[in-house]
């Protein structure tokens, strides 16, 4: 099969194999260029929790081809059939797992619904076997929870929960951007009912990190100077009224309460080292171009930091998160007033904030392809499904039962 991207409003429905492969293999390289792997100081057994793409899958690249450290991570990824493409996650992981074998990394990957109570036991054997396996102990030094999932069961109800990105208390009506033909629209979305802002606590809140220490704490699987980490997002004033402040913020707030949770009942009981949420930046990953308001402020956001040589991508961010917050000269994890981490402090920065601020008041559909990176947006999602890779022959025929 030749394989051409299939794009339905916005959203990729297929994957290329060489293109995730190249691009897992860019991002092992940034991780081996600028981080050191330091005796007694740097993690050796790390599980990631959602760990075949975005930030999740730049945290376990940076784990393993940064410092060296055997890797257990979970996803949930599309197999590949004999008409359809595998899901980008799918292709990720393979060639993780593949270029740690070559590196003689020792990695396990699971691939099934992060929530349930079966995954977790399988992951707390996958770690015992993996430790074995390299010949240290199972004890886990770091756990990096990066879940995005639009449902999760819950494992004592067997309720589905259903997430939804809405306003709070009030409708919203916000400018959006079309990165596939530059066009703008207007999106709406009228206000969240109290059982969509529950539902969406139960996904994207902290409930199912907790029960994830809980069940490696029972089966003596941390390691006394563990680090436990989830990410989370701010952004500027501008999204507040989508994001912060609406119904994916409510669950942020929940993932920041599991972590104050987690550091009373395991930090101060010296279980583990600390737990915190780290603040990332606003990147392209699979749902970005959905989220009403963000595709136009990122355009802007990325135009205006690749200017000012300050952009990163997914694996820049865990590099700076692992090298200059967590692994630190000092041992010392910098901190904001409120305990988070804080990554997206360039994006944040001042001047960035002012720079677009004014270039989204002045863009056009005239001049917006000159103005903003809807380039380099529209470019950043075909490669997180494996399009728009350099040095990747899409004209070639890809046998998918090999794959
Ligand atoms: P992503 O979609 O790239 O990755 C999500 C991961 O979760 C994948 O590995 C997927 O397989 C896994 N997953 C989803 N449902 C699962 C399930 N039921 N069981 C097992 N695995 C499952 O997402 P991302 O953008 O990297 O986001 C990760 C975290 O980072 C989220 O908490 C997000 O809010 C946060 N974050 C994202 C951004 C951004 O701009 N993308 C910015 C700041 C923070």
């Amino acid at each position: 099969m030749i394989i051409k991207p299939m794009i339905r409003n916005n959203i990729c429905l297929n994957a290329h194999p060489a293109g995730c492969e190249a691009s897992v293999k860019k991002q092992i390289e940034y991780a081996k260029k600028y981080l050191t792997k330091t005796e007694g100081k740097t993690p050796k057994l790390a599980l990631v929790i959602g760990c075949s793409s975005g930030y999740g899958l730049a945290s376990r690249i940076a784990a393993a081809f940064g410092y060296g450290a055997v890797t257990v991570g979970v996803s949930y990824e599309k197999e590949p059939s004999a008409k359809h493409t595998g899901s980008f996650g799918f292709y990720n992981n393979k060639t993780f797992d593949c270029e740690a074998e070559k590196a003689g990394l020792v990695s396990v990957t699971l691939n099934g619904d992060a929530f349930s109570d079966e995954i977790k036991a399988k992951a707390c054997e996958a770690v015992r076997q993996a430790a074995e396996k390299a010949g240290i102990p199972a004890k886990i030094d770091i756990v990096i929870y990066s879940l995005a999932s639009p449902v999760r069961t819950d494992p004592k109800t067997g309720i589905m929960h259903k997430s939804v990105i809405k306003p709070i208390g009030a409708p919203f009506s916000g400018k959006t951007l079309n990165m596939m033909d530059g066009s703008f629209g207007i999106a709406e979305a009228e206000p969240a009912s109290e059982e969509e802002i529950l539902n969406t606590v139960k996904v994207m809140g902290g409930e199912d990190w907790e029960l994830w220490m809980d069940v490696l704490d029972k089966e003596g699987l941390l390691s006394q100077k563990a680090y436990s980490l989830a990410y989370t997002y701010i952004g500027p004033e501008l999204s507040w009224a989508i994001y912060k402040n609406g119904t994916i913020g409510k669950a942020k707030e929940d993932l920041e309460r599991a972590c104050r949770d987690i550091n009373s009942r395991f930090t101060a009981q010296k279980k583990i080292k600390g737990a915190w949420v780290s603040v990332n930046k606003a990147l392209v990953t699979r749902s970005s171009a959905v989220i009403p308001v963000i595709p136009f402020y990122v355009t802007c956001l990325f135009k205006v930091m690749k200017e000012m040589g300050l952009h990163e991508g997914c694996i820049e961010q865990i590099v700076r998160l692992y090298r200059d917050r967590l692994y630190t000269f000092d041992g010392l994890v910098p901190v904001d007033s409120e305990n988070r981490i804080r990554i997206d402090d360039w994006e944040m920065r001042g001047d960035v904030q002012e720079a677009v601020t004014s270039r989204m008041k002045i863009i056009t559909p005239d001049n917006v392809f000159a103005e903003t990176d809807i380039a380099g947006f529209k470019h950043d999602f075909m490669e997180v499904h494996g399009f728009d890779v350099d040095g990747v022959d899409y004209e070639a025929y890809v046998d998918l039962d090999a794959e």
